[in-house]
């Protein structure tokens, strides 16, 4: 059978948008270049139904990649939206609302005492990496292959030649005095972080706990507590970069799920509702060596927002302990019944609560340079097949599938459907 996708208006958006944006949007992964296509425009979208320009109607699995916990246009975040900006939108002072959010997020998150609000997670792992710094008097930061902590200058890195040696630039316009120190390990690698740790000074070690960036990949059992165990051993500060697994896997994160807690979060995507709104915090020791209090210059015109403000608490506060577990039930029968749907085909599929991805890889995916041997143009067929289909699946193979409260039983079952017949055209 073949099936194809009405999508004129869209091309001649796309047309009228190359024109006047680079690759025709705002943040490359939504050109849809790595499935070989052209981008849908989106008209509208409710719970998970995503409606494009041409009137196609999807189940949504990308969901902004990553703050629409609640889905799309969740009553209570909007009416939590519509009353703050009733307000007024922004003030360049203080309100009510950001110091609620704050309190929010130090009961749910173990390692945070204080926080500061930001705009992107960019700028909140920036600080984040710039406190670092100043609170060891030290310069290098560790991450690892295939971590996306925002484009940030310093952490636009690739591996240099040898283990454990100084990052390369991942960018045209990146200084290499920009990644010098920075210092790029695979994930998952016990013996490399080490190996970091012996030649280095090192200021800072910055990991998603549950990298999602390049797909789905967990860490093995002991890493997190090991990264703990290094950093402490050597004086440098652990971040924990969770701007897709905080307030997602758990209601502290992947640092509750792993018991293990960092120096330092980052923290954004679900923390905003849908709105700009990210962060980073610690302890008030370490925060406070922020500015007014601290010698560390840190700011931002529309940080703490009221309204990304209002749509983060309205978001936060619905995520009670049955949230938690339903996000959990949905996550594990999409998985589950995406790998059946997969049977004997080279296919793996990671999964925590909130989050898959379907790797199309003979073996299980343990760090960058596995997820890059996937094969991503089967990935691509499959999904233009799930597109085809009715589903929006994240367009690329290094991405995650995003699970939300508005996600249905009926939702997976027609993902599940869609999938086993566009598993049919992908090889
Ligand atoms: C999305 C993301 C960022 C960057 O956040 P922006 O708001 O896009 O700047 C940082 N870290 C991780 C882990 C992310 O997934």
């Amino acid at each position: 059978m073949t099936v194809s996708l009405t999508d004129a208006k869209s091309a001649e958006l796309f047309a009228r948008a190359s024109r006047v944006l680079p690759g025709g949007v705002n943040s490359p992964v939504r050109a849809m270049r790595s499935i070989g296509r052209d981008p849908l425009f989106v008209e509208r979208a409710e719970g998970v139904d995503l409606i494009d320009v041409d009137g196609n109607r999807f189940v949504d699995w990308v969901c902004s990649w990553g703050p629409l916990i609640h889905g799309h246009a969740h009553p209570q975040i909007l009416t939590a939206i519509h009353e703050a900006a009733a307000a007024g939108t922004t003030f360049g002072a203080p309100t009510a609302l950001e110091v609620e959010l704050a309190e929010e997020v130090v009961r749910r998150v173990p390692s945070v005492e204080m926080l500061r609000m930001t705009s992107s997670g960019t700028e909140a792992s920036m600080s984040a990496i710039r406190l670092a710094r100043a609170a060891t008097g030290r310069e290098v930061v560790v991450k690892f292959a295939g971590a996306y902590h925002g484009h940030v200058d310093g952490l636009l890195a690739d591996a240099g030649s040898g283990l454990a040696t100084q990052g390369i630039p991942a960018s045209a316009g990146v200084l290499e005095s920009a990644t010098r120190a920075t210092v790029v390990v695979p994930w998952n690698d016990v013996a490399a972080v080490e190996e970091a740790f012996a030649r280095h000074d090192v200021a800072a070690l910055i990991a998603e706990p549950y990298p999602a960036n390049m797909g789905l990949v967990l860490p093995e059992p002991g890493f997190l507590a090991r990264l703990r165990e290094l950093t402490e051993a050597h004086g440098a500060l652990l971040i924990f970069d969770e701007v897709i697994s905080g307030f997602r896997v758990a209601p502290g994160g992947a640092q509750e799920l792993s018991d293990v807690t960092p120096d330092l979060t980052v923290m954004g995507k679900v923390i905003g509702g849908g709105l700009p709104a990210a962060a980073f915090g610690g302890s008030q020791a370490l925060m406070e060596r922020l500015a007014p209090v601290g010698d560390v210059y840190q700011a931002g015109t529309l940080s703490g927002n009221p309204l990304a403000v209002a749509a983060g608490l309205a978001s936060l506060r619905m995520l009670d302990e049955t949230a938690y577990l339903r996000l959990s039930e949905t996550t594990e029968a999409l998985a589950t019944g995406l790998r059946e749907a997969a049977g004997d085909r080279p296919v793996q599929v990671a999964s925590v609560g909130g989050l898959v991805t379907v790797f199309f890889s003979e073996q299980p995916v343990r760090d960058y340079a596995d997820a890059r041997r996937c094969d991503h143009e089967a990935y691509a067929r499959w999904c233009r097949g799930l597109l085809a289909r009715g589903v929006y699946a994240p367009p690329s193979g290094y991405e995650a599938w995003f699970v939300s409260l508005a996600h249905a039983p009926e939702h997976v079952a027609r993902t599940l459907e869609a999938a086993a017949a566009a598993f049919e055209v992908a090889w």
